[in-house]
């Protein structure tokens, strides 16, 4: 029976190239929530919308369509802000720096969870972020809670961002990992944190390929 993966944890540990592994090998579809809050924060940045104007903020989600489209020619899915396909933009560091204060916004929070939980009734589903399993799916079968050690996981960020062109210090984007965990870690709505039944996985010494085959066994049970 298809089931419902939910794999939480910090920035930057391996969960989106995990979740996107398995998804592939169960024949399941791969959701990435962090990709629908940092497409939020671009919209917002975009149309000069206050973060602190909870209502403005609200008004602008009625504007705000994410999809994510399945690529033939790169055999990758997109993520498509109101059809623009924003994949590339998204991942930048000007995101990364503003997201977690848009993604604390409760607002943003109740219009992204409610999407998540509609995209994921049909089960078979890899779903990657900070609140799936305590949050959007409280009853998924599968819950993985990955952590790492926060140099590594820096590290890792530093050729992701690299191989897309940007040349980015190891203390910036240290900071930026720190804050981003902290902010997730104490908001209001969905914070970050292991639900009790999660699984907890520590990447720091493993390898991508090691990560996914023991989701993926976890999932055969
Ligand atoms: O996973 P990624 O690093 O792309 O997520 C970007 C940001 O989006 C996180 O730092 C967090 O602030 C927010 N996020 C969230 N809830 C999720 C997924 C991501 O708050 N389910």
């Amino acid at each position: 029976p298809k089931i419902v993966i939910a794999i939480d944890g910090y920035s930057s540990c391996g969960k989106s190239t995990t979740a996107k592994q398995v998804a592939a090998r169960l024949g399941y579809a791969y959701i990435d929530t962090g990709a629908m809050y940092r497409a939020v924060s671009l919209f917002l940045l975009q149309n000069h919308i206050a973060l602190t104007n909870p209502k403005a903020v609200q008004e602008a989600l009625h504007h705000i369509h994410i999809s994510f489209n399945f690529n033939p020619k790169t055999g990758r899915n997109e993520t498509c802000l109101n059809s623009l396909n924003i994949e590339e933009e998204i991942r930048k560091m000007y995101i990364s720096d503003i997201v977690s204060e848009v993604s604390a916004i409760p607002e943003v929070r109740y219009a992204m969870v409610a999407q998540q939980q509609k995209m994921g009734r049909k089960r078979g589903v890899v779903m990657d972020g900070r609140d799936i399993g305590t949050k959007v799916f409280p009853d998924a079968e599968l819950k993985i809670f990955m952590t790492a050690d926060p140099v590594i996981r820096a590290q890792r960020r530093q050729i992701e961002l690299l191989q897309k062109g940007e040349m980015v210090g190891l203390d910036e984007i240290l900071t930026n990992l720190k804050k981003r965990d902290f902010i997730d870690s104490n908001r209001s709505e969905g914070p970050l944190r292991k639900a009790d039944d999660a699984i907890e996985l520590d990447t720091s010494y493993i390898t991508l390929d090691e990560q996914a085959d023991w989701v993926v066994q976890l999932a055969d049970e």
